[in-house]
């Protein structure tokens, strides 16, 4: 007898829930995808012990005839598709009739429903994916669907449950978004009867993030407004000869992006605040990640993820969202097109709207918040939004307190260690602002160099008394003051107390010439006297060969000199012959390393970012007055002024308002 054998269902159904029903959040997005696909407007979910005991989710949708709620049960049974074809464009967001059998072969699942068609309701119990009972009841349209003791016949899974804590964060991140995500809905979430959100139908998705994430949050995101984009493809082939009663017409395929995303100040470690949508989906996706990753690239550090809510809807024939059985991946069919798309919407919004500049972290802000704290004394719905954020919240408090602060040390220490804190600060004075500001024309120096570490954490936790700057606006009229240890510009402003770095102002206003004349094919440049002669590694020497073209274009004139060897002819205009060798050796470091896979663009912009950086005031440089008041000015004049190339900080303010505090004034 041959050994292979076709398994029961129900094996088969226990099978299928290990990828659909991973945890008690994963019940909750089956069924909630259920209710919206049966057009229900109003949704209440209750969990008791996490989601392990009891999860119970209401809807007002279209219900379910008799024989339906039975049939619902059955592998591969369901309403939403009738034809292969309809796979090819699928408009809901269930269509695999995997989820209820699934969930129902390792819970106590209890089923009532009634379809407005229908007089009498019906009852459907199951329990391990075996059915106990089939009634008629009395109930009004809509579904409610009870799992009790999830897992209860698979105790290896309930031993990868995590935390109570963690379990509920994941309810409540996934209730929330998909809240996010229908607006004109509403949607209850209660655990043990304690209300975690409640939010009323909305017209808007600004206003239903109000309702969820509340004036502060709010406060630290940009809106993008809906931004459609128009793919137009070639007509397909026709051979030559072929019949065709009409000519073949051109493709077309329209994107619409909207939603709501952080300032480049909000930094988090990880992507556990990205929530992407496409198509009403909430999916992961790398393409939408790459791309909203690109959107604050120059802006942001490395490594660091903003907050964002975005909503890509497009003709589902663009989108195959069959590639992952939970269904929370996609496969765009012009992915290069829709992440192109998706990143300069989001930069552009980024860079018309200048939000608030990268200054240390308020810690009122929930944005900023240290994730994971207690949710005990807030608000319900801001419990959920927490609840929201606080997902995997030890690991993530892990990586956000890594010390950098051995780092710090970036400027001299005072000559007599017995000074006091304040003696410190010795500020050159510097004359009322020159009226005739001149370009800076060989700023640099070539002394004492030192570069400052990326201590954008560190700075968060020794200057807590420095405030965001929440608007630009004073910054062309700041008045400077001098020079704090010749590395920081200090100024009065209307609004208080500056204190701006040099040398990353610089790099920002250098950046963005050096774009714009790399944009326009006119970098200014310098002969060298002498060619630099460098000897690359092979791994430089393969990336030198793919990013030439790019080089020379920056004014990085150079061209291939014997094996492995490169002559240097010519280079950016303001960068010191020193610094030459040294740029060219970075780019190649950083296409090696980060950049295998990046675009043209993000080895332009990073090739700036290197000239700008080399060529950019060093700290420790005494600045002449009329050159402090030209690095304020073109600061000011700069398209995105509040983070350098890298996304460090560029500016600190000590507020008028926190002065007068700190001097019992008010
Ligand atoms: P799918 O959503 O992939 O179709 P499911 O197993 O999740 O598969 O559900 C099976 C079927 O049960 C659905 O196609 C739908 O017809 C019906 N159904 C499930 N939940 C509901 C609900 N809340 N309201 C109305 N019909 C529902
Ligand atoms: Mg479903």
């Amino acid at each position: 007898m041959g050994r292979i054998r076709i398994l029961s269902d129900n094996v088969a159904n226990k099978i299928a829930a290990g990828e659909v029903v991973e945890r008690p959040a994963s019940v909750i997005k089956e069924l909630l995808e259920n209710s919206l696909d049966a057009g229900a407007f109003d949704i209440r979910i209750d969990a008791e012990n996490a989601g392990r005991r009891l999860l119970r989710l209401q809807d007002d949708g279209c219900g379910m005839m008799r024989d339906d709620a039975l049939l619902a049960f059955e592998r591969h049974a369901t309403s939403k598709l009738s034809d292969v074809k309809d796979l090819l464009a699928i408009a809901t967001l269930g269509f695999r009739g995997e989820a209820l059998p699934s969930i129902a072969s390792v819970s106590r699942l209890l089923l009532e429903t009634r379809s407005a068609e229908e007089q009498t309701g019906t009852a459907v119990e199951i329990a391990g994916g075996k059915l106990l009972r089939c009634d008629e009841i009395a109930r009004p349209a809509g579904t409610t669907i009870t799992v009790r003791d999830l897992f209860f016949n698979v105790p290896a899974r309930k031993k990868f449950l995590r935390s109570d804590q963690t379990e509920l964060a994941h309810i409540g991140s996934l209730v929330t978004h998909y809240s996010l995500g229908h607006p004109n809905k509403r949607f209850e979430l209660y655990h043990e009867g304690r209300e975690l959100l409640g939010v009323t139908p909305v017209s808007t998705l600004r206003d239903r993030a109000f309702q969820v994430f509340g004036s502060e949050v709010m406060q630290d995101l940009v809106e993008v407004s809906p931004r459609s984009f128009e793919l137009r493809l070639p007509p397909p082939y026709v051979p030559p000869g072929a019949h065709q009663s009409e000519p073949p017409q051109p493709e077309m395929a329209e994107f619409v992006l909207e939603g709501l995303v952080s300032g480049p100040h909000v930094q988090r470690p990880n992507r556990n605040s990205v929530y992407l949508f496409v198509n009403g989906r909430l999916i992961r996706d790398r393409t939408l990640q790459h791309a909203l990753t690109a959107a604050y690239y120059n802006l942001m550090p490395a490594g660091c993820y903003p907050f964002a809510l975005l909503f890509l809807n497009c003709d589902p024939a663009e989108v195959d969202v069959n590639v992952h059985p939970s269904k929370t991946e996609v496969r765009f069919r012009h992915g290069s097109a829709v992440h192109d798309f998706v990143r300069d919407a989001v930069r552009d919004v980024l860079m018309e709207s200048r939000p608030v500049s990268s200054m240390p972290l308020s810690a009122s802000s929930p944005l900023h918040a240290p994730i994971g704290r207690p949710l005990v004394g807030q608000a319900p719905v801001q419990r959920a939004a927490e609840l929201a954020f606080s997902e995997f919240s030890a690991r993530v408090e892990a990586i956000a307190l890594e010390p950098e602060s051995a780092e710090m040390a970036v400027v001299e220490p005072p000559a007599d260690p017995g000074q006091s804190e304040v003696s410190e600060i010795q500020i050159n004075p510097v004359p009322h602002p020159a009226q005739n500001v001149e370009p800076i024309a060989s700023l640099h120096s070539s002394k004492g160099v030192r570069h400052i570490p990326d201590t954008h954490g560190a700075l968060d936790q020794v200057a807590l008394d420095w405030e965001r700057v929440d608007s630009l606006a004073a910054l062309p009229d700041l008045r400077p003051l001098g020079q704090l240890h010749e590395s920081f510009i200090v100024a009065a402003g209307r609004d208080g107390l500056w204190i701006i770095d040099q040398h990353v102002a610089h790099e920002r206003i250098l950046f963005e010439q050096i774009l714009k004349q790399r944009a326009a094919g006119a970098v200014e440049i310098q002969q060298l006297l002498m060619p630099l002669v460098l000897q690359l590694s092979p791994a430089q020497h393969f990336e030198y060969a793919r990013i030439a073209d790019e080089l020379n274009a920056h004014g990085l004139d150079t061209e291939p000199f014997g094996q492995r060897t490169i002559a240097i002819k010519a280079a950016p205009a303001g960068v010191g012959t020193a610094d030459i060798e040294k740029i060219v050796f970075e780019i190649l470091e950083i296409a090696e390393s980060e950049l295998r896979s990046a675009s043209l663009d993000e080895i332009r912009r990073n090739v700036c970012a290197t000239i700008a950086c080399r060529a950019a005031i060093k700290i420790n440089t005494k600045l002449e007055p009329k050159k402090i008041e030209w690095v304020l000015r073109a600061l000011a004049a700069c398209e995105y002024p509040m983070t350098c190339p890298h996304g460090r900080p560029i500016a600190l303010r000590y507020s008028t308002k926190d002065i007068l505090k700190s001097f019992h004034r008010i």
